[in-house]
C-alpha cells in the first residue's frame, strides 16, 4: 500500500493532475503545503474520501490540504507550543498537568497529518515551517518510566495514551504497554487515542492485529473492573465511512467504549448544521460524542479559529437536540496550562480586544488564563492596536 502514500509534493502535483481541478488550484495547493507547520502525508483513505469536485469548499481537504490563499497571520499571542504541554511533563512522553489524570505520548507520528494539529511542535517530521521540538524519544525505556510513576503516584487513575497516534505503534510496543499497565491497581480507565478510523481504517478493521489486541486487552481490564476505550477524532460526517462504521460497530459489540473528540473548525464544521450531522452519524455509529474543542492557537493554523462566541452559539443550539448524555461537552483549553474548561465558564469577556479571562482552580487558584479571539473578528482599529502592543499587558496600561 505504501506506494499509494502521498508524502512528498512531488507525489501530490502527479496526483493533483489526475484530478480535474484547474491549474491556480493545484499550484494554491502546493504552496500551501510548502507553509504547512505539518508535514505532508495522505493516506490513500483520505484521498479517496475528499471531493475532488468541490475541493475549495471540501471540509476534508481544507484539514489535510490548506490551501496557500486561505493561511491568516498568526495572532500576536501565539505560542508554538500553545497549551505549554513540555511545562507539564514530569518524565519523557509524561504530561501530568490535572490531580488524579496523566498523558502519556508513545509517539510522535501519525498515518496522516492535520495542518491544525495542537501539538504541532512536536507531531511529524520537520516542515520548512517548523522544526519540531524533540522533546522525547519514543521507546520502550519510556514505558518502564511511566509504569514506575504510576506505581508512585497512586492517585493518578486515569491514562490518555496518545501521541501521534497509537495505531502507528509497533503492536509489540502496544502489547507491552497494555500488558505493563495490568499491574498497576491504582488505575480506571485507559483511553487510547487514535485517528486511524479516519486515516487508515484497514489498520483496526476487525481481525487486525491492534483490533484483536485492543478486544484481548479490553478483556482482561474488565476483569480488574478498570475500563480500556477508544478516543477518536472525527470533526465532519463525510469522514465516517463504511469501514469506520465497521470498525466502531465491531468494537462496541465487543464491548470497547468509543469517545469521540472534535475540533472545531472554520469552514469545516463551525455550522449548526455540520455540528447535528455528526452527532447523529457518531451516534450511529456507536461512538460517543464526549468534546467538542474550540480550536487552540496553533502555528500557521488561523484560519480555522472561530471566535468562542461561534462555538457557545453553536453549543446553545444544540442542547435538547439530542439525548443528554449524547450531547458533547464544548471546550476551550486554555493557553499557558490552564487545562480545560467549559466554553461557558469564563469569568469575564472583553467584547472590544476579544479577550476572554478565565480561572482553573483545580490547576492554579485564582490565576486568569486568557483565551483570544481571532483578530479578524474584531474592529479592524483595534486589530491594528493588537499588532502594535501585541500583548494583552499593553493593550491594558
Ligand atoms: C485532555 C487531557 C487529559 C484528559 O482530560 P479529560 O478531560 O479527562 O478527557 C489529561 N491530561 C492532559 C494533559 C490533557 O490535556
Ligand atoms: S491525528 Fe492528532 S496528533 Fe496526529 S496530526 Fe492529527 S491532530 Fe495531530
Amino acid at each position: 500500500m505504501k506506494e499509494n502514500i502521498i508524502f512528498n509534493v512531488g507525489g501530490l502535483s502527479d496526483y493533483l493532475k489526475s484530478t480535474s481541478i484547474n491549474y491556480e488550484l493545484q499550484t494554491d495547493i502546493v504552496e500551501g503545503v510548502r507553509k504547512n507547520s505539518m508535514a505532508l502525508r495522505l493516506s490513500p483513505h483520505v484521498l479517496q474520501l475528499i471531493d475532488w469536485q468541490n475541493v475549495t469548499t471540501d471540509p476534508i481537504r481544507k484539514q489535510f490540504l490548506p490551501l496557500l490563499s486561505e493561511y491568516l497571520p498568526s495572532h500576536p499571542q501565539l505560542r508554538i507550543d500553545s497549551l505549554s504541554e513540555k511545562n507539564s511533563q514530569v518524565a519523557p512522553g509524561i504530561l501530568h498537568r490535572y490531580p488524579n489524570k496523566v498523558l502519556f505520548l508513545l509517539g510522535t507520528s501519525c498515518a496522516t497529518y492535520c495542518a491544525f494539529c495542537t501539538r504541532s511542535y512536536l507531531v511529524g517530521p520537520n516542515t520548512q515551517a517548523l522544526t519540531k521540538d524533540h522533546l522525547f524519544k519514543s521507546s520502550t525505556a519510556n514505558i518502564d518510566i511511566l509504569i514506575n510513576y504510576l506505581e508512585e503516584n497512586i492517585h493518578v487513575n486515569d491514562i490518555v495514551v496518545s501521541g501521534g497516534d497509537i495505531a502507528v505503534v509497533d503492536i509489540e510496543i502496544i502489547n507491552l504497554l497494555l500488558t505493563k499497565l495490568l499491574t498497576i491497581k491504582s488505575l480506571k480507565t485507559i483511553r487510547l487515542a487514535t485517528r486511524t478510523l479516519l486515516f487508515a481504517p484497514s489498520l483496526l478493521l476487525p481481525n487486525t492485529p491492534l483490533f484483536d489486541t485492543i478486544v484481548k486487552h479490553n478483556e482482561k481490564f474488565k476483569h480488574r473492573n478498570i475500563e480500556l476505550s477508544i478516543q477518536c477524532h472525527f470533526n465532519h460526517a463525510n469522514e465516517i465511512s463504511i469501514e469506520s462504521q465497521k470498525i466502531s460497530i465491531s468494537l462496541w459489540q465487543s464491548g470497547v467504549t468509543i469517545r469521540n473528540q472534535t475540533v472545531l473548525l472554520d469552514g469545516v464544521n463551525s455550522t449548526i448544521d455540520a455540528q447535528e450531522k455528526l452527532i447523529r452519524k457518531l451516534i450511529d455509529s456507536n461512538i460517543h460524542p464526549y468534546y467538542v474543542y474550540q480550536m487552540d492557537m496553533v502555528d500557521n493554523a488561523e484560519h480555522f479559529r472561530t471566535n468562542l462566541e461561534t462555538c457557545i452559539y453553536i453549543s446553545k443550539n444544540l442542547t435538547g437536540m439530542f439525548t443528554g448524555f449524547q450531547l458533547p461537552k464544548f471546550i476551550v483549553d486554555l493557553p499557558d496550562g490552564g487545562g480545560k474548561r467549559s466554553v461557558y465558564e469564563y469569568e469575564f469577556y472583553d467584547k472590544k480586544y476579544g479577550i476572554y479571562g478565565f480561572t482553573s482552580p483545580i490547576i492554579s487558584g485564582d490565576k486568569i488564563y486568557y483565551y483570544c479571539d481571532p483578530l479578524r473578528y474584531l474592529d479592524p482599529n483595534i486589530e491594528k492596536e493588537w499588532y502594535q502592543k501585541r500583548s494583552i499587558s499593553k493593550l491594558y496600561d
